[in-house]
């Protein structure tokens, strides 16, 4: 197997791919999870007959459309660097016009009005493009992975 190397994770913004909870397939996880429950009891087989008790399960057809779409969209997430994430994402384009590899390099980056919707969704940005800054984003990389390893998810951190 090929070794992804850790730095190659690390978005524009500074968030690190591996620690997002779609990259580690929690959504896919969780939908797969719950359509093998459906099935191990065979539900999924006599919906419109359990829609007698309750009525809302005659649209089990538009739930499992539904989650078919969030798998596709959220089952498989290359990384930021690979066009994953918002396909329209400002900080990705605003970073690859300016040339630099992460909003680290930029002096606007604590006011940044493109930044701020992360910021708020993880409180550690900041210190994360602290720390790309004054380590390098190698170290910042591999630290953060040794913590992924560890079971760290963005998911437990964000509001
Ligand atoms: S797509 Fe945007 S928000 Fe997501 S990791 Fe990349 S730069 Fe950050
Ligand atoms: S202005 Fe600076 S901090 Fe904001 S997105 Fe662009 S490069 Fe990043």
């Amino acid at each position: 197997m090929v070794e992804t190397d850790p730095a190659s994770l690390v978005g524009y913004c500074g968030l690190y791919c591996n620690a997002c909870g779609i990259r580690q397939e929690k959504i896919k996880t969780a939908a797969n999870n719950l359509r093998d429950i459906i099935a191990h009891y065979g539900f999924d087989k006599i919906m419109p007959e359990l829609a007698k008790w309750e009525a809302s399960l005659e649209h089990y057809n538009e739930f499992n459309q539904f989650v078919d779409g969030l798998v596709k969209m959220f089952g498989d997430c290359p990384g930021c660097l690979q066009s994953g994430g918002d396909p329209d994402c400002k900080v990705r384009s605003c970073t690859k016009q300016k040339g630099y590899r992460t909003c680290a390099e930029c002096s606007e980056s604590e006011t940044c009005e493109s930044l701020a919707p992360y910021r708020k969704g993880y409180e550690g940005l900041t210190q994360a493009l602290q720390d790309i800054k004054q380590n390098g984003i190698e170290r910042y990389a591999q630290e953060t992975q040794k913590k992924v390893d560890k079971g760290y998810s963005y998911l437990k951190e964000s509001k």
